[in-house]
């Protein structure tokens, strides 16, 4: 311990904020009640907390730890400094988990605390993701370097006391870069943890942790792959019951398990088996949201125990379903033959399926993506389907190889956000394919499709009226609140005030009046829908025939068939697919 610290008395400020982003016009993102809780603020405070239970500064010195996720929570910087000062500075503010589309947000918001002379520090995948695929530190981590802000790259388990330490003595190093020693999480001393007060800040009282890291696979698009590895890494069952417990303590019961794949987590079973004991043996009530591949249903008991396990809605990457796409972007693992099967296979034990969908894969045009919704809505009997514009992401191999090639690519990165064109399309115009994604939506979520999707539910036992609320979320949130529904929350909040450097503080006679006006017209179109859906499901409950509803959809897949569609939708040879993969891998 530095000499520096000895004999003092005094309150270390931790601040870790999770930043949100800008929308279109400026204003920062945020709810009153957000839907999709942060894993890496949950894991990086339950690791500050840690260390000031274990009171790594000296027994004289509290830690004192405030978490802030400002997609539910407004972040004054003001109150911050204020605090701040009482200590003479005593502490840091972390800028946690920053994606690309948030490091803007970041900088800004950092801007004001170095101002004020408070230390910063960024971490997460922005960061990361630059460091590990680019051979030079793009402009905007430059700058932030320059303004004094340090950065952390690569996974914090090991190295936080470290951060910690070199803090207090004013000493942070400009950057920690730990990309290349991944750390174990089998039984990380603290685990991910947020107190109640800010799990009640998302809709459902959710709170997430991730029972694993890291993925085997090689898809080009992603960025997770080239910041936690390809080689996977596990919380043991011991550690992901201590999670459990110590939540369900506080009275949080649901859970979002973060992990891009769980059914690649090599102890799935030893877990499920587990979670199955506290709910069936323990009588705990638990729910939980997990995200796999499409080949899930080949693994052994896999489903069946996900339902015994508690879990009530899965996120599958389908990603897209023209094979020369799928080929195009290293997404082999997914074959289109094998979706309805799987899809089926979660239908049986009556579960909620949430479906990715990215658009802009090399093959795709405004008329193949148009063909491919139609194919999905007949053919696969998926809950809610969300559409996501393919993005070069800092961090992924398409970023690296556009970089390389010097392709160009939008420089704001509050663009990266999955809802904007950043960079030119071999088939489409970037207004073109904008337009493509918006329309998506509609196409997808017709008055039709919505009762297909509710009747199809209702023959699998799933609850119509917790269907519903998804399907007004996923149908409405990019045409009524113009953002995609991951982001979208319970009621958005503007503030006049906190808008994006360079665009100007509207006076208020003219932005309460447009606020008000959005949040009735929104609350209109919302209204309707709901009505709309309500109707759906009366006229479903009052059907006798409904609980024999079938579609082709809903037909289990034989082997012809499965050949059939996957001949349907090839639009172009296996050999055109091999010479596209090698261009864009760049050999
Ligand atoms: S399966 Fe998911 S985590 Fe794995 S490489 Fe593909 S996109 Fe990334």
């Amino acid at each position: 311990m530095p000499n520096a610290l000895e004999g003092r008395t005094d309150k270390f400020e931790l601040f870790l904020i999770k930043p949100s982003h800008y929308d279109e016009d400026g204003y920062v993102i945020q709810w009153v009640r957000s839907t999709m809780p942060s894993n890496s603020l949950a894991a990086v405070n339950g690791l500050a907390c840690g260390a000031s239970k274990r009171q790594i500064l000296g027994p004289d010195t509290t830690i004192n730890v405030t978490a802030i996720d400002e997609t539910n929570t407004r972040v004054r910087p003001k109150d911050i400094i204020r605090r701040f000062r009482k200590n003479g500075n005593f502490g840091f503010v972390g800028l946690v988990g920053v994606q690309s589309n948030e490091f803007p947000r970041a900088l800004d918001l950092a801007q004001k605390f170095l101002d004020a002379g408070i230390q910063v520090i960024i971490g997460g995948f922005h960061v990361s993701g630059c460091l590990a695929m680019l051979e030079e530190m793009p402009a905007d981590l430059r700058v932030a370097q320059q303004k004094g802000i340090t950065f952390f790259a690569g996974e914090i388990e090991e190295h936080f006391d470290e951060v910690i330490k070199d803090a207090a003595v004013r000493e942070l190093k400009p950057i920690y870069d730990h990309m290349a020693e991944l750390p174990g999480i089998g039984t990380v001393s603290a685990p991910p943890f947020l107190e109640k007060k800010f799990v009640e800040r998302t809709v459902g009282n959710v709170t997430s942790f991730d029972a694993g890291r890291g993925c085997p696979f090689q898809c080009s698009f992603c960025t997770i792959i080239n910041v936690q590895g390809r080689k996977s890494r596990y919380r043991s069952p011991d550690s992901v019951e201590e999670i459990i417990r110590s939540n369900y303590k506080q009275g949080v019961n649901r859970f979002f398990i973060t992990d891009d794949n769980f059914a690649r987590n090599k102890d799935w079973e030893a877990i499920y088996d587990r979670l199955i004991k506290l709910r069936e043996i323990d009588g705990l009530d638990l729910g939980f949201m997990i995200q796999v591949d499409t080949q899930c249903h080949k693994i052994n008991n896999f489903i069946e125990k996900s339902a015994r396990a508690g879990v009530t809605r899965v996120f599958i990457g389908l990603e897209n379903i023209n094979p020369d796409n799928l080929i195009a972007a290293k997404k082999r693992q997914n074959k289109l033959t094998e979706y309805r099967k799987m899809l089926l296979a979660w239908k049986d034990v009556g579960l909620m399926t949430f479906a990715g969908y990215i658009l802009g894969l090399s093959n795709d045009t405004p008329q193949s993506i148009r063909r491919d919704i139609k194919i999905i809505q007949d053919e696969l009997p998926i809950d809610a389907l969300e559409f996501f514009i393919l993005t070069p992401l800092p961090g992924s191999e398409d970023h690296q190889v556009l970089d390389k090639k010097g392709v160009a690519m939008d420089k704001d990165m509050n663009l990266y956000e999955l809802e904007h064109v950043v960079t030119d399309h071999p088939k489409m115009s970037r207004q073109e394919w904008q337009q493509a994604y918006h329309d998506a939506w509609n196409d997808f979520y017709t008055p039709q499709h919505l009762e297909t999707i509710l009747r199809r539910a209702f023959v699998s036992g799933i609850k119509l009226r917790r269907l519903m609320i998804v399907l007004l979320w996923f149908s409405g949130a990019v045409p009524v609140e113009r953002v995609h529904p991951l982001q979208a929350g319970l009621f958005r909040r503007k503030i006049r005030t906190e808008r994006r450097p360079g665009m100007p503080i509207e006076p208020v006679w003219v932005f309460y009046p447009k606020y008000l006006g959005e949040i009735v017209s929104k609350s209109i179109a919302f209204a309707r829908r709901w009505r709309q859906l309500d109707l759906m499901i009366r006229r479903i409950e009052q059907d006798h025939n409904a609980g024999r509803y079938t579609d082709a959809a809903m037909q289990p897949v034989e082997d012809d068939h499965m050949e059939d569609m996957e001949l349907y939708t090839q639009t172009q040879s296996a050999r055109t697919a091999v010479t596209r993969e090698r261009r864009v891998a760049g050999l």
